[in-house]
């Protein structure tokens, strides 16, 4: 009977050692079950006690995958059998009992910390786990004496339940000591928070400053995926702009090799596709983080997919997803930020995320900076008037596509009496004539090609890989659709056509030959096409 009531006792004060009093040391947790579980062996032996600690383990806070508690109960299972076979050799001495404890100890030692350690990487260095050995052992040897009374006085009523609550005592002292080191290191922890949050802060300023700078957007965003990288912990960063023409490019990484970063470059999701994830219900901030279990999948091609260890339910997983969206003043979006796998293997929280969005708001004003710059350029290369090309551009361009040696036709097209059409309505309907021709043109061209204002009323189009039978077709439909047209004054136009390599090998030649080709079009009466022979 008495043996039934110190079983109990026993079992039940393990159970709640081991569920509810795991005491936290930094990274070292122990737990306090050893205290009562030990004693049992020299009371009931190695049998009875393993398949306490097995059960014990089993039913311990179910939060943890079910094959973990297996795994613990296990081991646990094997090291009290060792021990208590150690105990049934070498006698119920103190000599027996600490060779048992030792035993214990050195089993679980290897079973667990061990394996945690070259199998998880738990530990930073394997210091730490001897040095946790040696604390553990330290208060854990209390209980040699304690039950080695235990066992001498089974009879003994009140020595019983003095032994039961020295067995006790440690466990509280421990416990309340490890509430005490708990709070200081949560204290740590703050700092350690506020640290990080000052190099953050100094990050943003240094962005800050190189937005004042001159330097490239493509090497600012860069600069970001790297602070995002480095500083605020995550391993694989992407930038991604959205086009005018609403594609979408990635223009800066982070974290992946150039040679992976290219594959992604040529795997680019759809503008509606990633609309199409960003939904309301996966909004954080001004975010979007979507869970794993959302289930919405990228194909793997569009994602940068590295090595992930899933611990929990707090943990950042393998398919979770967090972007970034940046807008512009109108609410278009016309970048994100996609990074991925944080260092510290957690999902994000709204502060982390409230960081990348100022970064990302960096990026904002990075890009309107340079589309503001990019406008300014585009005022040097075009003819003010029609939004066309002007010369100077227009001999870039096509020295470049001689220099690639790119096959394109030249149309080179001049309006028709226009003196006269200034002399009789006036020049300002001359504009409007200028002006009308030169929609007709970009109606009339793909993308790719090249429209440009000559000079007065000349203008050229540089049609990219397209043979002078096709040009000319092209060109005869814009010569009808002039000459068909309903501007208010009516016109007509006159086009010479060259094909670059077969009329000559250089821009000026090609020129030339266009130039003739228009020459023998107002020659044999206006409105007409000639082609170059
Ligand atoms: P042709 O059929 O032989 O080309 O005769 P044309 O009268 O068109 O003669 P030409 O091309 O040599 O003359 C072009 C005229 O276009 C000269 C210039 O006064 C006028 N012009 C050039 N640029 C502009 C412009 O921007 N606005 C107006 N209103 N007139 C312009
Ligand atoms: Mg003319």
């Amino acid at each position: 009977m008495r043996s039934v009531t110190l079983f109990t006792v026993l079992i039940l004060s393990a159970y709640f050692a081991h569920s509810f009093g795991v005491i936290r040391f930094g990274k070292f947790s122990i737990s306090a079950s050893f205290f009562f579980l030990f004693p049992m062996l020299v009371v009931f032996g190695p049998i009875i006690t393993s398949m306490a600690a097995y059960v014990i383990s089993l039913f311990q806070y179910t939060k943890i995958d079910l094959s973990r508690r297996i795994y613990s109960g296990s081991q646990y299972a094997i090291s009290y059998a060792v021990a208590g076979l150690a105990i049934q050799i070498l006698g119920v001495n103190i000599y027996g009992l600490i060779v048992a404890f030792a035993i214990f100890k050195i089993l679980n030692f290897i079973l667990v910390d061990l394996f945690l350690y070259f199998y998880l990487d738990r530990y930073r260095n394997f210091r730490d786990a001897l040095k946790y050995l040696l604390l553990e052992s330290g208060i854990f040897a209390l209980v040699i004496p304690t039950a080695y009374v235990l066992y001498l006085n089974l009879d003994n009523n009140l020595i019983l339940y003095f032994s039961v609550y020295t067995l006790l005592f440690p466990f509280f002292l421990t416990y309340m000591l490890s509430v005490e080191n708990k709070s200081r290191m949560e204290l740590e922890e703050e700092k350690v928070r506020l640290s990080k949050y000052v190099n953050e802060l100094k990050r943003v300023l240094e962005v800050s400053e190189l937005l004042k700078s001159n330097v490239s957007l493509v090497d600012l965003m860069m600069r970001v995926a790297l602070i995002i990288h480095d500083d605020l912990g995550w391993e694989y960063v992407l930038v991604s702009l959205v086009r005018p023409d609403d594609s979408i490019e990635r223009i800066a990484y982070s974290g992946i090799t150039e040679d992976d970063f290219k594959k992604l470059q040529a795997n680019c999701p759809t503008l509606s596709f990633v609309k199409n994830i960003m939904r309301d219900e996966f909004k954080v901030s001004n975010s979007y983080f979507i869970p794993e279990e959302a289930d919405i999948n990228l194909p793997d091609e569009m994602v940068y997919v590295g090595k992930y260890d899933v611990i929990d339910g707090t943990s950042w997983k393998d398919k979770d997803l967090l972007w970034i969206p940046i807008y512009d003043k109108n609410g278009k979006m016309i970048a994100y930020i996609s990074p991925d796998k944080p260092k510290n293997g957690k999902r994000p929280s709204v502060e982390d995320i409230t960081i990348l969005e100022i970064f990302a708001d960096q990026v904002r004003v990075a890009i309107e900076n340079s589309s503001e710059f990019e406008t300014l350029q585009e005022k040097t290369i075009r003819d003010p008037q029609t939004g066309l090309y002007n010369h100077t551009e227009f001999y870039n361009r096509i020295d470049k596509l001689v220099q690639e040696k790119e096959k394109f036709s030249l149309l080179m097209m001049d309006i028709d009496d226009f003196k006269f059409v200034n002399d009789s309505y006036g020049h300002q309907a001359g504009d409007v004539i200028i002006e009308y021709l030169a929609e007709r043109i970009k109606l009339s061209i793909r993308r790719g090609d090249i429209a440009a204002r000559y000079g007065g009323d000349e203008f050229t189009i540089i049609l990219r890989g397209t043979e002078k039978m096709i040009a000319r077709t092209i060109a005869e439909r814009l010569r009808l659709s002039v000459a068909e047209g309903n501007p208010p004054v009516k016109v007509t136009i006159s086009i010479g056509i060259a094909e670059y390599p077969s009329d000559s090998l250089t821009s000026n030649g090609i020129i030339s030959v266009a130039d003739k080709a228009l020459y023998m079009a107002k020659m044999h009466g206006k409105n007409q096409v000639e082609i170059s022979n």
